[in-house]
């Protein structure tokens, strides 16, 4: 067999750069496409000098001509201040993007996968969330250009597999964290750690008693390639994530003690449509893909305190 081609698009994300480091220890060829609109060059830096990585330039809303054996299809803003500031951008990103990748993978018989996400639940009515409940999604709200975008990329997946027998995998991902994460990119994990390790203010939105689950990026990576790998009988979609639950209180408190921080917690309103609860029910994953998370939330915090705190000290 050849070496694997694998394009990763967004890779030079959070989530992608990490997926790109993975890949290329396993011997692959990896294409990082991305049009650097949250992502940076700096993320894949290490990279660069492995004549198995190359690195493209380019929206995934055009059309994209490479020959590749495998596609991971990240690229779409993830958290909500990136993905409103240009909310017509983050759903063509999410459909147009989908559609010239799902015509990629047509025309070079590419397996592909999808990184969908939890959002696709919306503020969901059943805990924790089974990849068969439908969902509870606002279509005309602030985060719709995301949530509708991803839930519309999914049935894209669907109806090409079905009307073009294309080979896909479709991994509803729920909140990832660790080192690379944008620091200004507010998400809660990002937002708390900057805050405690400036000494500034730590901003709990609404009461802070709504939940999350949060994954360890490694874990996550770990998840999307073992989907990759199954049989093309498994199309998904498949829940990854870790089934630990916090309240975001609890989260801030954790933030704290591990930082050593002097900040102190202050409340601001909740965004709209901000969901109560989330939690990924993980049967699937485990009995599909055998996997389960590993890293505890103390470890994964540790080392992305540490991220930014070497990311604060070079500013
Ligand atoms: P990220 O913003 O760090 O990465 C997204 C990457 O896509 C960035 O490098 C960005 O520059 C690139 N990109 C955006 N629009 C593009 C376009 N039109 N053309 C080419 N590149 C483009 O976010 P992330 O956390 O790494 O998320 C990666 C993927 O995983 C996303 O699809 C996201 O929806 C999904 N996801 C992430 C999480 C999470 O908690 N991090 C949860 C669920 C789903
Ligand atoms: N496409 C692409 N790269 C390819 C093949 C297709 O970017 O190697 C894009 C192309 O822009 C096309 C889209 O994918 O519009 C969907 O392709 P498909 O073959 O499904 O449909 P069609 O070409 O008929 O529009
Ligand atoms: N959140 C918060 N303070 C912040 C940023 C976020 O309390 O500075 C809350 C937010 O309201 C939500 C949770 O943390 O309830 C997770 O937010 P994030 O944007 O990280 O992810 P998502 O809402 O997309 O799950």
């Amino acid at each position: 067999m050849h070496t694997q081609r694998i394009l990763v698009t967004g890779g030079a994300g959070f989530v992608g750069s990490h997926l790109c480091d993975r890949l290329l220890e396993t011997g692959a060829e990896v294409l990082c496409v991305d049009n650097y609109y949250t992502g940076s060059r700096l993320n894949v830096a290490q990279n660069l000098s492995n004549p198995r990585f190359e690195l493209l330039r380019h929206d995934v809303t055009m059309p994209l001509y490479v020959e590749v054996d495998q596609i991971y299809n990240l690229a779409c803003p993830a958290s909500p201040v990136h993905y409103q500031f240009d909310p017509v951008q983050t759903t063509k990103t999410s459909v147009h993007g989908a559609i010239n990748m799902l015509g990629l993978a047509k025309r070079v018989k590419a397996k592909i996968l999808q990184a969908s996400t939890s959002e696709v639940y919306g503020d969901p009515t059943i805990h924790p969330q089974v990849e068969s409940y439908w969902g509870n999604v606002n279509p005309i709200g602030l985060r719709s250009c995301y949530d509708e975008g991803k839930r519309c990329a999914e049935t894209l997946f669907f109806d090409y597999w079905r009307q073009h027998k294309l080979r896909i995998k479709v991994a509803r991902i729920f909140n990832t964290y660790g080192p690379r994460m944008h620091p200004n990119d507010g998400r809660v994990v990002s937002n708390f750690i900057v805050q405690a390790l400036k000494g500034e203010d730590i901003t709990l939105y609404g009461d802070g008693n709504q939940t999350r689950s949060f994954c360890y990026v490694d874990d996550l990576v770990d998840g999307l390639i073992r989907l990759m790998k199954t049989g093309d009988e498994v199309t998904g979609p498949i829940n990854l994530g870790n089934p630990v639950e916090f309240t975001m209180k609890q989260l801030a408190e954790l933030v704290l003690e591990l930082t050593g921080s002097q900040s102190t917690i202050v409340h601001r309103p909740l965004p709209s449509d901000d969901p109560r609860q989330r939690q990924p029910d993980i049967t699937l994953a485990k009995q599909v893909l055998d996997w389960t998370p590993t890293a505890p939330l103390k470890v994964g915090l540790m080392k992305t305190i540490e991220y930014f705190d070497g990311l604060l000290k070079a500013a």
